[in-house]
């Protein structure tokens, strides 16, 4: 076991041969139909791992029973606390409070619709042993996706990598195994804009991707809807890069050239040929062409403005209603759940 009176970033990795106490961060919102055949997955994986393993439950506003069924869970023995958020905060402020509120020296981040397989589990711990401090589930088959959510994800891989500074690996969710490094490192960043993905990558460590295929939906149904997506892609784009702020001036620049020469081109035919009306339908092209582009550039800084008025303000990222934990048991009869360390 780990010395808890050390500072985490004093910790050498050889510290790594001993057993880690996991904490398990599950989002839930709306998971009543799922969670107990999920509870049920984990823990065995757990019991058959011999893992010591505490969860984080993050209740993200169900309006349904999951958050019954889970303080239920947890007054009969289940490791772990369950965070109830006042309202729906949406995943990646979820994932923050999980974050937060995690204590183990490890912390596993899943969804509650085993989309994201447990049994990987037991080889992330093995990477982790092996010295990487993030390891990170790698989507190889995402046929459970439907082909347009696919093509767009691959896009929006494609040019947030091209225009940020960071490289998000393709087809990587949030499922992924990190250090307490890692989440102390997290925790530093105070941006109002989770874009968990992106955050994750931010913060650099050594990381193992660990390839899966990522099954459908054990029950329930998905809370993602394509117009959530194109905005979570936005707060993607906006929040890890200023290309799209920036390009503009050259975009101008481009356009003001051509525009120059097109002057000079109409000077010298009047001085040559004479005055020549018509025009209409290029004059129109023109101007109704220059307009759509400065409402899109002005539409582009007023989604960065938009963004610096959100996080100028300070809000909390969540507000915690209340936390419910298991029973406080002694030290040596807690096996399956370390005491937290600090
Ligand atoms: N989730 C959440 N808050 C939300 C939406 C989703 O905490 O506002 C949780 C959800 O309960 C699940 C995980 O995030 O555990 C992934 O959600 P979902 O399966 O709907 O997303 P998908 O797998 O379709 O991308
Ligand atoms: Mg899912």
């Amino acid at each position: 076991m780990s010395d808890p009176s050390l500072p985490y970033m004093a910790r050498s990795k050889t510290n790594r041969s001993t057993d880690p106490l996991v904490s398990l961060i599950v989002p839930v919102f709306n998971e009543e139909e799922v969670i107990g055949h999920f509870l049920d997955v984990v823990t065995k994986v757990m019991r058959e791992g011999n893992i010591a393993h505490k969860f984080v439950f993050v209740d993200d506003g169900s309006s349904d029973t999951t958050a019954a069924l889970l303080s239920e869970r947890l007054e009969a023995g289940l490791p772990g606390h369950l965070i109830g958020l006042s309202r729906n905060f949406g995943k990646e402020a979820a994932l923050t409070a999980g974050l937060d509120h995690a204590h183990g020296d490890v912390a596993v981040v899943l969804d509650a619709d085993l989309q994201d397989p447990p049994e990987l589990i037991p080889q992330m711990i093995e990477g982790w042993r092996a010295g990487y401090d993030v390891v990170y589930g790698l989507r190889v088959d995402r046929t459970s996706d439907s082909p347009l959510k696919r093509g767009s994800a691959s896009a929006f891989y494609k040019l947030f990598n091209r225009l940020s500074n960071i490289d998000l690996p393709h087809n990587a969710g949030d499922f992924r195994l990190i250090d307490r490094t890692v989440i102390e490192a997290l925790k530093e960043l105070p941006e109002r804009n989770r874009f968990m993905k992106g955050l994750f990558a931010w913060v650099g460590f050594s990381a193992m991707a660990l390839p899966y295929e990522r099954p459908a939906r054990a029950a329930g149904t998905t809370k993602w809807n394509y117009w959530k997506l194109w905005n979570f892609a936005l707060d993607g784009l906006t929040g890890f890069s200023t290309v799209p702020l920036r390009v503009w001036s050259y975009c101008g620049a481009g356009v003001a050239a051509l525009a120059f020469a097109y002057a000079l081109f109409l000077v010298l035919r009047t001085l040559f040929f004479g005055i020549d009306m018509p025009g209409y339908a290029s004059t129109m092209t023109a101007i109704l062409f220059f307009s759509g582009i400065q409402l899109l550039s002005i539409g582009i800084v007023g989604e960065y403005v938009a963004r610096l008025f959100n996080e100028t303000k300070k809000r909390p990222i969540y507000m915690v209603r209340d936390v419910i934990s298991d029973p406080e048991r002694p030290r040596e009869s807690a096996e399956q759940s370390r005491e937290s360390d600090d």
